[in-house]
């Protein structure tokens, strides 16, 4: 590790680069081990660098937005976590907005009112970054990020700077073309119209509050977990609660009193209480349903293939 220090040394300022990183700081579950090296780059060549360093050395690495939709193992991340949060401008010119990656949705949508644009007030109080959002293609409120993405700018997998226009086709529900590369989203462009800012604040301001009323602020931890599936007949949530698992707990986390679908850090929860939780609702509605759930919430980190059985069709 010395020799990589060093060579991380010359990269990064020192302050930006910590190793054995509690990525419990980092996640909204405030669940999750050390990562061995964590950088946190604040220009794109200082984000380029980190990308050489990590492909030459063939270290695994894993790119970090907000932390708000992963699970990470309390033995922590082997290799690196570069982190999106200093990255994180937002630019706007006539209707289309563009935002580095780790610009907070929260900025997006304030940036994008503040210039009378509508188009974002959709995902306003959904937590993390523009980036993640992109990648995981967000949705709610009946529509996704794929509805207004115009175009990303990407490090490909061979890291050189590529623009990907947005194509409705390769988007789908929770999916993006960006999940199947290697590289990482850098900057995105939104398409927005014009509006009046109080109508576009009113609506930020009805979607922040139904997520308040929805408990969604309540306790830590990564919003739905499990996709909905149409063909289920019924949202996951119901379902869970209908299987009688809502308010299951395990030591210190538990299915969400308030939703089935929303799983808890109630108490000093570790990520193998959470595993453990998914575990019962994955077993249990197959066993009574006949039916696979499967996470949204990425499980990231050092797992082992027999903790994870479970989830292997
Ligand atoms: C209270 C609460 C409510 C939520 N409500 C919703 C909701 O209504 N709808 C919804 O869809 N989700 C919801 N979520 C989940 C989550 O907020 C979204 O999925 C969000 O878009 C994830 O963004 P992030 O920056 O936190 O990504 P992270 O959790 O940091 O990462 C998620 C994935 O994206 C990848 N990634 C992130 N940034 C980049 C990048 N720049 N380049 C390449 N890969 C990247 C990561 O490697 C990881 O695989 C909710 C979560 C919480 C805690």
């Amino acid at each position: 590790m010395n020799q990589l220090q060093q060579l991380i040394k010359s990269i990064l300022p020192s302050a930006l680069v910590s190793y054995d990183e509690p990525m419990e700081k980092h996640t909204s579950f405030r669940i999750g081990g050390p990562a061995d090296v964590f950088l946190t780059p604040g220009s794109y060549q200082e984000l380029h660098r980190c990308l050489v360093v990590v492909q030459e050395h063939n270290l695994p690495f894993f790119m970090l937005g907000g932390g708000t939709n992963i699970l990470v193992s309390d033995r922590g991340i082997r290799g690196v976590v570069i982190s999106m949060a200093r990255l994180s401008g937002v630019t706007i010119s006539g209707d289309s907005l563009v935002a580095q990656a780790g610009a907070t949705v929260e900025n997006v949508c304030n940036a994008a009112a503040a210039k009378s644009l509508s188009g974002v007030e959709f995902i306003h109080g959904m937590p993390g970054t523009i980036g993640g959002a992109v990648w995981m293609n967000a949705r709610c409120y009946g529509a996704s990020i794929a509805d207004v993405l115009g175009y990303a700018t990407i490090i490909d997998d061979d890291l050189s700077l590529t623009t990907v226009l947005s194509d409705p086709e390769k988007f789908g529900y929770k999916r993006s073309p960006f999940q199947t590369m290697s590289g990482c989203i850098f900057e995105v462009s939104l398409n927005l119209q014009p509006g009046e800012e109080h109508e576009i604040r009113q609506k930020m301001q009805q979607n922040h509050s139904d997520r308040v009323d929805k408990g969604h602020f309540t306790a830590p931890s990564a919003g739905s977990l499990f996709k909905n599936n149409r063909e289920f007949g019924a949202p996951t949530g119901r379902i869970i609660d209908e299987l009688g698992l809502r308010g299951a707990v395990s030591g210190g986390a538990a299915i969400a009193p308030f939703h089935g679908n929303i799983f808890i850090n109630q108490d000093n929860a570790t990520a193998t209480d959470v595993l453990s939780l998914i575990r019962l609702a994955v077993n249990t509605a197959e066993r009574e349903r006949n039916i696979r759930l499967e996470p949204e919430v990425r499980l990231v980190g050092e797992w082992n293939a027999e903790e994870l059985s479970f989830l292997v069709q």
